[in-house]
């Protein structure tokens, strides 16, 4: 092995999850489509959600669209962060279309579209509680009037968000509400509207349940794909592999040492006030790994005798007392949830591996 630490991708795991994903919603009509910002864009990872099955692939970067268009993978594309005024120049060069929220980016990005004759795909989001991006929906009526005079610009569908900001789940009431919505913006845009959003991985719940409302036809799914876990529902996802994403270190330091620190006690290095209990002496393993590498209260270590005590920006400490086998110089795993992965797959100092094609 190389450089560590190591973030290590198993795509087939992924393209096997995006395969599951994408043939459960099929059977019910819905449209997945593969959000690859966790693991940046990467190449690998988006024609593996493609081979699974994603109708389109989603990314919040457009330098992530550069990156993906240069390995040769044509989309299409969708910018899933609501675009910057300064940014719509390029997005209508690099995306096939975004998600949006504001009347005036619709106005500045139909200009730019006509500019240069190129139509452009617009999901126009709306915020059933969340309160992260969307219109109200009482302004529906309003914003579906707006659009009527968009014609380079093709509303493609509604969708809205949630979990990110207020944790709100997906319910059966909050999807019914999207498709009221998408029935004023079809009346009043005259477009079709043929795609209904109704969230990320959170939603997939209700299809796995049967109670997402018809009509719903589009998810956008990251976080299940690539960990197979569902962080706002708190849950595994049963039927996905967990073992895509792993991050491995390396053992710098083994040594017996008491399990409370002696002196005075002051705060750690990054303010908080520590505590601890006296187990006694303890054997304890130093990783080349830390808060520059990952998010280390995100970890789960692979080997459940492994312990994780604490971690400072590139030191992180286990108790090893109960895998006698761990030896300098050896490496450990850790499954990383959404927060220590994207740490993780965004640092430098950590080497991305990606296996299999
Ligand atoms: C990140 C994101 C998603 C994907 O969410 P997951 O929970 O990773 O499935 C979907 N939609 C938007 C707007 C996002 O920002």
């Amino acid at each position: 092995m190389g450089r560590l630490p190591v973030l290590s991708v198993d795509l087939d795991l992924i393209r096997f999850n995006a395969h599951r994903v994408c043939s459960m919603a099929a059977a019910a009509g819905v449209s997945i489509w593969g959000i690859t910002k966790g693991l940046c864009g990467e190449p690998g990872v988006a024609l593996a959600m493609l081979e699974g099955g994603c109708s389109a692939l989603g990314d919040s970067r457009l330098q992530n669209f550069e990156k993906m268009r240069r390995a040769g993978i044509e989309g299409p594309f969708f910018l899933i962060r609501i675009p910057m005024l300064s940014e719509v120049d390029r997005m209508v060069q690099l995306a096939d279309g975004c998600l949006i929220s504001s009347l005036e980016t619709l106005e500045v990005l139909e200009g730019r579209c006509a500019l240069e004759r190129k139509p452009f795909r617009v999901i126009l989001m709306f915020d059933l509680g969340d309160l992260r991006e969307g219109f109200m929906v009482e302004d529906a009526p309003k914003v579906g009037d707006f659009c009527a005079s968009l014609s380079w610009v093709k509303v493609e569908g509604v969708g809205t968000n949630l979990g990110c900001f207020g944790g709100v789940l997906a319910t059966p009431a909050n999807q019914t509400e999207l498709l009221e919505v998408a029935k004023v913006i079809r009346e009043a845009s005259g477009f079709d509207v043929p795609i209904v959003s109704g969230g990320g991985t959170l939603a997939l719940k209700l299809l796995e349940d049967g109670t997402l409302p018809s009509g719903v036809n589009n998810l956008r799914v990251g976080e299940g794909i690539i960990l197979g876990t569902d962080s706002t529902g708190m849950r595994d996802i049963p039927y996905l592999r967990r073992d895509a994403v792993k991050l491995i270190a390396e053992v710098v330091e083994l040594r017996r040492k008491p399990s409370v620190p002696r002196g005075e006690i002051g705060r750690d290095a990054f303010g908080n006030l520590p505590v601890f209990e006296d187990l006694g002496e303890r054997l304890r393993a130093i990783l080349a790994v830390g808060r520059q590498d990952t998010r280390p209260e995100g970890l789960t270590p692979l080997d459940e005798r492994v312990r994780i005590l604490g971690a400072s920006s590139d030191h992180m400490i286990c108790d090893v007392e109960d895998a006698p086998d761990v030896s300098m110089g050896c490496k450990l795993s850790f499954r990383p949830n959404y927060g220590a992965m994207l740490q993780s797959a965004t640092s430098e100092y950590v080497v991305k591996e990606y296996l299999g094609v």
